[in-house]
């Protein structure tokens, strides 16, 4: 019997308190002003894990009040009509935020799409604008795997200031924007990657320890330092031993919660708070576009 297990940093539990909160501000914003937030998730193709992830976050807006106009396209959907539908949505004022669900089928080109998202209408933070903004540590609609994490260390009062992270992945949709929010909060950050040498070197370095790889439990306990937080953003589906299939996270659960501080599980750690994040950001949009201009 271990007595020395980690804490558990529970996102799904967070994810619900927010949640709570976001619909009871939902309906009163309704009750203002006659109509809800609403957001538009793209899908192109049958991508198993996408299709997944979308449905959560549908169901998630159905929860809080948030009216979805999401649409999913057949894998063979040009480009050109791809904007079209964003410029489209733009436009149509019952929509404050628009996601395009990647990864996207290879012939189409994700970055230029993102482009065409109205930055305010932006609920992923992944146009340049806000990127840029986030580089500048000015307020914007922020990524929000990234912002879960800041928002999940910050429910458990773990202060990163003067902290050495290490951010390991340095992917747009995680990893970079994940180095600048530890970054603005005053941690010293490393960004680790594929040709990183001596990885567990730099692993063990970190009393923060991000992993957003895509590499089942790449993450074991001799690559982290005693008392770290360990924060997996990885959500890898395997087939195990048996032939099971199971989501698992880039970092070695079962060993890593033997030494860490904290930990985050998978499920019920980063991916809970992604969704609560994307909620959180339509209704900021829906709040800016009301009271700001
Ligand atoms: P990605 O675009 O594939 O990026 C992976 C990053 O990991 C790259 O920067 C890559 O380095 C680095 N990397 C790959 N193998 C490595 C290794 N052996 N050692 C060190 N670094 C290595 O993936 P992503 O979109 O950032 O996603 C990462 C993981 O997070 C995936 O499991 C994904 O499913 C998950 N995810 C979860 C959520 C959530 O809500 N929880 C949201 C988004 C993503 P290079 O740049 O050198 O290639």
């Amino acid at each position: 019997m271990h007595s020395t297990y980690a804490h558990i940093l529970d996102g799904k539990a967070l994810a619900q308190r927010i949640q709570t909160q976001l619909s009871e501000q939902v309906a009163q914003l309704l009750l203002e002003n006659g109509r809800p937030p609403g957001l538009a998730v793209l899908m192109v193709g049958d991508h198993p894990a996408s299709t997944v992830y979308v449905r959560n976050k549908e169901r998630a807006c159905a929860k809080v009040g948030i009216a979805s106009f999401g649409r999913h396209f057949p894998s063979e959907t040009s480009q050109a009509e791809l904007e079209e539908v964003i410029q489209s949505l733009n436009q149509d004022e019952r929509v404050d935020g628009i996601l395009v669900q990647l990864p996207l089928p290879d012939h189409l080109d994700a970055v230029s799409l993102l482009r065409q998202i109205d930055p305010d209408k932006d609920a992923d933070g992944l146009h340049p604008f806000n990127l840029g903004r986030l580089v500048r540590g000015e307020s914007g609609l922020r990524s929000c795997t990234p912002a879960g994490v800041m928002r999940l260390l910050r429910e458990y009062q773990i202060d990163v200031k003067g902290k050495q992270a290490v951010v390991v992945g340095r992917s747009i949709l995680v990893g970079k924007p994940m180095a600048l929010m530890l970054l603005e909060a005053d941690a010293t950050v490393t960004i680790a990657h594929s040709r990183s040498e001596n990885l567990a070197e730099l692993t063990r370095s970190a009393d923060i320890l991000v992993a957003a790889v895509g590499r089942p439990e790449l993450i074991v306990a001799e690559m982290v330092k005693p008392k770290a937080i360990v924060i997996d953003v990885g959500m890898n589906r395997i087939t195990d031993e048996s032939g099971q299939s199971r989501l698992v996270g880039d970092v070695h659960f079962d060993s890593v919660r033997e030494i860490a501080q904290y930990i985050t599980p998978v499920p019920g750690g980063v991916g809970a708070m992604t969704v609560a994040m994307l909620l959180h950001n339509t209704v900021l949009s829906y709040t800016r576009s009301r009271f700001a201009h």
